[in-house]
């Protein structure tokens, strides 16, 4: 079963972020876009639609979503209430989230058992989250893509030997996933950490 890492993210995300945000847009730029503080960050993803979502993360206990007291279905009290959470941060952080829509999406961060395997069994196999769920730090999709072609790989070389082909799959995969879930849980570790921006950039010197 998935287990909380003790970080909880809530979702929010500006529109057309180009058009509606400009000055934003700029400090944004094309990519990822990360401020960290002490137990807490702060990230901004342009995506391909022209929509940057927004994640606020915060290294809390496992029911704190519950009890926050967050309105996620009152989206401008809400923002209200996130934009207190970083009271202190410069006013172009804060500015991120008071840009944002009406989305406002609590997300527990969880992980499955790095090193997770299972016995072979005819016909049937796992990719992507449901064989690897790992912390959301920008492998998860991309492994589950490379999943994909490389079980389709398999599959297409032993046409008639199913079971071959899941468990030559299933072999790399494991090792793959194990270590991108290794990667990612120690990542999120630094991330959202007491440290804050300072194990982060201990991280990049080493
Ligand atoms: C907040 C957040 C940010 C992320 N950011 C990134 C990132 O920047 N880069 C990155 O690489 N990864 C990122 N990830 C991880 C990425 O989203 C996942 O690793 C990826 O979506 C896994 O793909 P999947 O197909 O295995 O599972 P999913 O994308 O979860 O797809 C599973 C699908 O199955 C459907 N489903 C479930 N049960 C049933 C059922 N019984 N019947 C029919 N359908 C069903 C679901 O509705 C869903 O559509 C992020 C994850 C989160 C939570």
């Amino acid at each position: 079963m998935p287990r909380h890492i003790g970080v909880n993210s809530i979702e929010c995300g500006i529109p057309d972020i180009d058009r509606t945000h400009p000055d934003l847009a700029a400090m944004v730029g094309r990519g990822n876009y990360w401020a960290i503080g002490a137990n807490q960050c702060l990230a901004a993803q342009r995506n391909g639609d022209g929509r940057v979502r927004v994640y606020l993360s915060f290294r809390t206990p496992e029911d704190w979503l519950t009890t926050c007291g967050i309105p996620y279905a009152e989206p401008a009290r809400a923002r209200a209430a996130l934009t207190d959470l970083y009271a202190g941060w410069a006013p172009q952080f804060t500015a991120l989230i008071q840009a944002c829509d009406d989305t406002v999406v609590p997300r527990p961060v969880t992980m499955l058992p790095v090193g997770l395997t299972w016995p072979g069994t005819p016909g049937v196999t796992l990719l992507g989250d449901a064989a690897h769920l790992m912390p959301p730090v920008g492998l998860g999709a991309n492994m589950a893509m490379l999943d994909a072609t490389e079980l389709a790989l398999a599959l297409a070389a032993a046409p008639d030997d199913m079971t071959a082909a899941l468990s030559s799959y299933e072999t790399a995969m494991f090792e793959r996933g194990a270590a991108a879930a290794q990667e990612s849980a120690g990542i999120m570790e630094i991330m959202i950490s007491p440290a804050g921006a300072q194990g982060v950039l201990e991280f990049f010197q080493q």
